[in-house]
């Protein structure tokens, strides 16, 4: 938990956030400015600052966003029409918010383009 961090204070509660869904470990919030029809961010309340902080003590952490991010696309009724998981890590990953965060993005058609 930091002070500073935006998605710390939308878990937190203090700042206002569309938040679709949690459990325990993780919100589903929706993106404020979405790339696609769906566009949600799966993120744990715990602050990691990236992917590469993510270690033999919390690789569980993942498994658990995953499972929110699927039940997050049956939820948003794009499970069968497919949608895409993506972390960005880092300044050339172009992770723009320092807390780690997974997209999940559908609704529409995406690109085969990586990057
Ligand atoms: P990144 O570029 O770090 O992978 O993704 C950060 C995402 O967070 C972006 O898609 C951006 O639109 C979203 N975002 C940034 N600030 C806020 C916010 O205050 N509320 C919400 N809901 N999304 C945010
Ligand atoms: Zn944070």
């Amino acid at each position: 938990m930091t002070d500073d961090c935006i998605f710390c204070k939308i878990g937190r509660r203090e700042i206002e956030g569309d938040i679709v869904d949690h459990d325990d470990i993780v919100f589903v919030l929706r993106d404020i400015n979405p790339q696609a029809p769906v566009h949600l961010l799966v993120v744990p309340y715990e602050h990691l600052g990236s992917l590469t902080e993510i270690d033999e003590g919390n690789a569980g952490l993942m498994g658990r966003m995953v499972l929110m991010a699927n039940r997050a696309a049956r939820l948003e009724g794009v499970a069968k029409s497919g949608y895409r998981l993506t972390i960005n890590c880092g300044k050339e990953g172009a992770q723009s918010v320092g807390h780690l965060h997974m997209h999940v993005l559908g609704g529409r058609q995406l690109s085969g383009q990586l990057g």
